[in-house]
C-alpha cells in the first residue's frame, strides 16, 4: 500500500500540509539490484502551493537504513543516510493540454517533476532519495578479497586453494596477434 500526499489538500489548507510516514519499501521496486533490504525508512513531507498554476512545492527529509551487497564478496554491508529535498511538481503537460504543442517538458531540470494524478506517492520521493544517496558500488572493506571465480568461496574467510584464473583464450590470441604484428613491423 502506498502513502500519498494529496495535492488537493494543499489547495484547501491555508498553511503548508505536513505528512509523515514510516515506509515499507520493497528492494525489488528500487532501481539498484544490490539492495538486499531497506529498514527505518522515515519521510516527512511539507507541501505548499508553488508560484505557477497547479504547481506545488514538496520539501522534506528522508532517512533510511539498508543492507547493500558488497560488490566483490556479496556479503551485506550496512548503509544509512539522511537527506533533504525540495521538488516542484507541475501538472503533466499531457494532462493539461494534450493538443497544445507549445507545452514541452523541460528536460534536465532535476528539481521539477510532473504529476498526472492529484497526489504524489511518498515511496516515489523516497526512491529518488535512495538513488541519490547510494554510491555506484559498495565494498565491505577496501581489502575485500571477493569470491573465488572458480569455486565461489569467500576468499575473506577461506583459502580455497584453487589455481588462479587462466588468462582468457581470446586475450591470449589477441596478444599473440599483437606480437606477430610487432615482429612484422621490424
Ligand atoms: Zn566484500
Ligand atoms: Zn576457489
Amino acid at each position: 500500500m502506498s502513502n500519498f500526499i494529496e495535492l488537493k489538500k494543499i489547495d484547501q489548507a491555508d498553511e503548508p500540509v505536513t505528512v509523515e510516514a514510516v515506509l515499507d519499501l520493497n528492494p525489488a521496486d528500487l532501481e539498484h539490484d544490490d539492495i538486499e533490504s531497506v529498514s527505518d525508512a522515515k519521510i516527512v513531507v511539507i507541501g505548499s502551493k508553488g508560484a505557477g498554476a497547479g504547481e506545488y512545492l514538496l520539501q522534506g527529509r528522508f532517512e533510511f537504513k539498508a543492507a547493500i551487497s558488497c560488490a566483490r564478496c556479496l556479503e551485506p554491508v550496512p548503509f544509512a543516510n539522511a537527506s533533504e529535498f525540495a521538488v516542484t511538481f507541475r501538472p503533466h503537460p499531457s494532462a493539461v493540454a494534450a493538443d497544445d504543442p507549445e507545452v514541452e517538458i523541460e528536460e534536465g531540470d532535476l528539481d521539477v517533476e510532473y504529476y498526472s494524478e492529484p497526489q504524489v506517492a511518498l515511496e516515489r520521493l523516497a526512491g529518488e532519495q535512495i538513488e541519490l544517496a547510494l554510491p555506484m558500488r559498495i565494498v565491505c572493506a577496501e581489502s575485500c578479497q571477493g569470491l573465488c571465480p572458480r569455486c565461489g568461496a569467500n576468499r575473506n574467510r577461506e583459502e580455497c586453494g584453487c589455481e588462479p584464473e587462466p588468462v582468457d583464450d581470446r586475450l591470449q590470441a589477441l596478444s599473440a596477434l599483437r606480437d606477430k604484428l610487432k615482429n612484422e613491423e621490424k
